[in-house]
């Protein structure tokens, strides 16, 4: 159980994060969500998560890819959750273009959001992690943090650069009772994969079911997506005592992507 733990889970108003939110609450945790959206739609997502073991959420707008804004963001878990015991950096974004046509502004973002924010948020909770000797850091990375696909330049460096920081911070923080590691999957079923259907139908002249096989599912072999339930449990039993030997570890979810 978590019960008593306080869990900030960055980019959990959508797709894989509200999924870490969900599960990590029903197994008892407080929960602070983070990201964009509609604030009525977000305070819906608060109350439903309440209902589930009663835990407490808050909700932060911090934009981070902006360093002051995740600095406020954990100072606002400290005071109404009391800190951050299991932080999960989960917030990401996508461009798609030759490196060089690569917008420079879109470079710096992904950069910005999908690995400096980490790093922020990283050296802000540890110290709390460090006082109460347990914490738990799990960062979403990708089959993009192992392998490349061609245009994703920005991202996929940014998620090589994850895996390489969750490496060297589990080794700094290996007998504080802290676990660091991240999760890799491969094509998730989200509002975001969902938005790129239609456009790829179009531009290809595609039926939906070619879409999803031929083309977003063709590096898939089990060519299933994998679900965000199925990527949060997988945090759950990493926040688990069982796992409290998994350290430093790029754990794959990808329905074989990276095994070929
Ligand atoms: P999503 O678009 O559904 O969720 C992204 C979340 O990040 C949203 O809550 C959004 O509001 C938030 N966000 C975006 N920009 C932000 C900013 N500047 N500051 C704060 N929050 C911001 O996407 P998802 O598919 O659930 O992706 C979540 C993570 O999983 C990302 O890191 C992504 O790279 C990774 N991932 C996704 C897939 C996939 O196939 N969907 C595969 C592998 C890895």
């Amino acid at each position: 159980s978590l019960k008593g733990k306080a869990a900030l889970i960055t980019g959990s108003t959508s797709g894989i994060g509200l999924a870490y939110a969900k599960t990590l609450a029903g197994a008892g945790a407080h929960i602070m969500l983070n990201g964009f959206g509609d604030r009525d739609a977000i305070a819906k997502i608060q109350r439903e998560i309440e209902g589930l073991s009663g835990a407490r959420t808050d909700y932060s707008d911090a934009d981070l890819t902006n360093p002051a804004a995740i600095e406020a963001m954990i100072g606002q878990a400290k005071s109404s959750l009391g800190g951050v015991d299991i932080l999960i950096n989960n917030a990401g974004m996508q461009h798609v273009a030759p490196v060089d046509e690569f917008p420079i502004d879109k470079w710096n973002a992904i950069i910005a959001l999908n690995l400096s924010a980490a790093f922020h948020a990283i050296r802000l909770a540890v110290p709390h992690m460090k006082e109460k000797k347990w914490g738990r850091i799990i960062s979403t990375a990708s089959a993009h943090s192992l392998v490349a696909s061609p245009n994703k330049s920005a991202y996929v460096a940014a998620k090589h650069g994850i895996a390489g920081l969750t490496k060297t911070v589990a080794l700094e923080v290996a007998t504080h009772g802290i676990t660091v590691n991240c999760i890799s999957p491969g094509y998730v079923w989200t509002q975001l994969v969902e938005d790129q259907i239609p456009d790829t139908m179009k531009s290809r002249g595609l039926t939906r079911e070619q879409v999803m096989n031929d083309v977003l599912l063709a590096a898939q072999p089990t060519k299933q997506f994998v679900t965000p339930e199925q990527v949060a449990s997988l945090a759950l039993y990493l926040c688990s005592d069982d796992a409290a030997a998994i350290t430093g570890a790029n754990l794959s979810m990808d329905g074989g992507w990276t095994a070929q």
